[in-house]
């Protein structure tokens, strides 16, 4: 039987704040599940430590809630153990791209085939709204004593960097943008990334819903106009389509330059998507024939490798 959205719901009490964009990630995360018709028990949701950490407690799949910054580890491992579950791992810009930066890149370098959602919204609001990693140079949010001292992380930049496969950014008010976006994602065949723009209405009085709808810009026709744009509508084509150093080197470039866009407009889609990189599974699988059958626990492991 199909499952519905509310399939993926569970009972337990949400304690995020009201207006907070994660809700709008969780919503998406679960149309999504429910359009693609994963089975419950063949998916898992983990999650970090932060405000978003509690997501693996709201979907009702396997869920598995970490360590600050050790989200990737976990789910990694799940997911060349199992490669048959689909893996969904989630956390903070701060968990993620703080202490968690080293487990980023070494994740690139993998392209283990499985999603990563970042829930992007400048600040460390579990612990009361200090600057993360993506909070701009000079910026003060309603919870520093002064400006921020430091550069900002571009997570889009910092994953076509590191290797991710499939590098995307949504926008948690977008819902049905995000849902889209999670499906590619979910699909893709190797290491996805998604940075999704999350406003925390306790927190961040800078990025709030109204400065992502552009309510302080006007346009030549003074009409206000969103800051976010979608790469899709604009004839944006991230996708590596044949395996020749100058084409990938093309789409990288692209996806590069394109990271840096932010200010008044913002884009939101896929900047980067290469299928043609073997994800890690597939080349344990050739290293290690059978290994789904007789996996390395299990084998003889000495010096000189696994026979
Ligand atoms: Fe959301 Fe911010 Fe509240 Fe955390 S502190 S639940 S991120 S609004």
């Amino acid at each position: 039987m199909a499952l519905k959205m509310a399939d993926f719901k569970t009972d337990v009490h949400n304690d995020w704040c009201p207006g907070c964009g994660d809700f709008g990630i969780v919503n998406a995360i679960q149309m999504a599940l429910a359009e693609m018709g994963v089975e419950r028990d063949k998916t898992a949701i983990f999650s970090g430590i932060g405000c978003s950490g509690k997501t693996s407690h709201y979907i009702n799949t396997y869920g598995v809630h970490t360590l600050h910054g050790r989200v990737l580890t976990f789910a990694q491992g799940a997911k060349i153990a199992n490669p048959e579950m689909t893996i969904v791992a989630v956390g903070g810009d701060g968990d993620g791209l703080g202490i968690g930066a080293g487990h980023f890149v070494a994740a690139g370098r993998r392209n283990v085939n499985m999603t990563y959602i970042i829930f992007d919204n400048g600040v460390y609001g579990l612990t009361k709204g200090q600057a993360s990693p993506t909070l701009k140079l000079g910026e003060q949010t309603k919870s520093l004593p002064s400006p921020n001292t430091n550069y900002n992380v571009n997570p889009i930049g910092l994953a076509v960097a590191s290797g991710f496969t499939f590098v995307a950014r949504g926008y948690s008010y977008d819902v049905r943008h995000l849902k889209d976006l999670i499906i590619q994602a979910v699909n893709h065949k190797g290491l996805s990334f998604l940075d999704v723009l999350q406003p925390c209405p306790t927190y961040n009085d800078l990025n709030t819903r109204d400065w992502y709808a552009g309510t302080d810009l006007m346009d030549e026709a003074q009409k206000r106009h969103s800051r976010i744009y979608k790469l899709e509508e604009h004839g944006y084509d991230p996708e590596v389509h044949y395996n020749e150093e100058a084409e990938v080197n093309e789409r990288l470039s692209q996806a590069l330059i394109k990271s840096l866009e932010w200010g008044n407009k913002i884009p939101i889609g896929v900047f980067y998507k290469n299928e043609i990189i073997t994800p890690y599974t597939t080349r344990l699988k050739d290293k290690i024939p059978n290994y789904l059958e007789n996996p390395p626990a299990k084998q003889n492991i000495s010096k000189n490798g696994i026979s």
